[in-house]
């Protein structure tokens, strides 16, 4: 769908923007209330900062859905340390591609939301770690960064109210792991991507050892809006604990894919069937990936759900980062479980065994079920080998390969028993 021509049903409140002329200069933000929230903000305290996004329900983009006004509030005021802004914009898991637009379409909200964290907590510096892969996008942030200079939004007198606040782009190197808040933080210092051992955690000590917000792209985009319309306003576009819309990335065997901006909660059959137009060449459903390759598979008498974190969570998987994965009546289960761990395997960063080993057996075992040389032992092995890499990782890269595995072998077990007896 061209993003000047919205769907429907969808509820335009970060992408509202999108499609407009010239989106990405500071003139049609200003044009559109661009740089308000900043202004109200200005006039707020911390406390009420804080208090206004805690009651919006905002809950983290990335994946984890951690409250975000709560997380803020554990960066400690009396601390003599530095306080930094990082935003996640290393997007990179599979069936996600939203932050992308965000940044490309309207980066001077994701600018507005990040000043705004810094009037929260007190930090006068932010950075954008930005995914290697996404070098375009590092010109458009830069652009955006230099007019918010020039425009005095940015720098040592912001918007004329003697505040300071400083923003660069920093670009990573295309590793999956770097999405993972402390690896990033180490990439971003110069140093291998890593995890780190938590606690302590990013808002205590995170970058260069000093009290850090670490949130994603669409998390900050979100706080322009919850800031300037109140968190009523946010919170009643979605459902209970779970404010505002969410943008969604629909891919797969689906006959209109794309990023769909929809009310938090909003009906996933819905979404496939009404936005997103149908399972492709009128096929029937099988099975969909609700929020990145990370999630466990549902089948496709299980998607009839609330696309919630909480609603999710309880049909046992994840909302994730948004990245809807369809697919139809004719999907390799094997295959398809197969291609996701050969990402994982290849992303691990080789940091614990339980990962290093654990992703490069299960693709081994995978790619020989499906070459046709599987045993019936192997797909208890599979099953096994996940379960013992579970909650033993220094970060979630070992579960998230795991957790998907794990569900298309239990969802899905005649698929594998009739590759090992082909
Ligand atoms: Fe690295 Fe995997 Fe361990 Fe994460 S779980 S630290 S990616 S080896």
């Amino acid at each position: 769908m061209p993003y000047n021509q919205p769907h429907p049903l969808e509820v335009r409140v970060l992408t509202r923007r999108f499609g407009l002329p010239n989106s990405q200069s500071i003139d049609t933000y200003i044009a559109n209330e661009g740089y308000q929230a900043l202004e109200k903000a200005t006039a707020m305290s911390q406390e009420e900062i804080i208090n206004e996004v805690k009651a919006s329900g905002l809950r983290g983009r990335g994946g984890a859905g951690f409250p975000t006004g709560m997380k803020w509030g554990f960066v400690p005021r009396n601390s003599p340390k530095p306080k930094y802004i990082v935003v996640n914009a290393d997007e990179s898991e599979p069936g996600t591609c939203k932050d992308r637009l965000l940044i490309e379409y309207d980066p001077h909200q994701l600018i507005e939301g990040i000043m705004i964290a810094g009037l929260a907590v007190g930090a006068q510096q932010g950075y954008i770690y930005i995914r290697g892969e996404f070098r375009y996008l590092i010109g458009v942030m830069d652009k955006a960064i230099d007019e918010a200079y020039a425009r005095g939004v940015l720098g040592d007198n912001v918007l004329g109210k003697g505040i300071k606040f400083h923003l660069a782009t920093h670009s990573g190197a295309g590793a999956y792991e770097c999405g993972e808040e402390s690896a990033l933080l180490e990439s971003f210092e110069g140093k291998r991507g890593n995890p780190r051992i938590r606690p302590p955690f990013p808002a205590v000590a995170g970058a260069y050892q000093c009290p850090t917000v670490l949130n994603n792209v669409e998390t900050f985009c979100a706080v322009p809006t919850i800031i300037l319309r109140g968190a009523k306003y946010f919170a009643d576009l979605g459902s209970p604990k779970n404010g505002g819309t969410r943008l969604f990335c629909l891919s797969g065997h689906v006959n209109r894919p794309g990023v769909y901006e929809l009310p938090m909660g909003f009906n996933l059959l819905r979404l496939i069937n009404e936005v997103g137009g149908g399972v492709r060449n009128g096929k029937k459903l099988k099975a969909v990936i609700p929020g990145g390759s990370s999630c466990p598979v549902l089948k496709a008498d299980e998607c009839d759900l609330a696309m919630d974190f909480d609603t999710v969570a309880a049909a046992k998987s994840m909302l994730g980062s948004g990245g809807v994965v369809v697919m139809d009546e004719d999907t390799d289960i094997v295959k398809a479980a197969l291609r996701i761990m050969r990402f994982y395997a290849h992303e691990s960063c080789g940091w614990c065994i339980p990962c290093r080993e654990g992703t490069t057996w299960l693709k081994k075992l995978l790619q020989r079920m499906d070459d046709g040389m599987g045993q019936r032992s192997d797909i208890v092995l599979i099953g096994d080998l996940s379960k013992n890499m579970l909650g033993r990782t220094f970060c979630p890269l070992g579960d998230a390969a795991a957790m998907p595995t794990i569900a298309f072998v239990e969802k899905f077990r005649e698929e594998f028993e009739a590759k090992v007896a082909a």
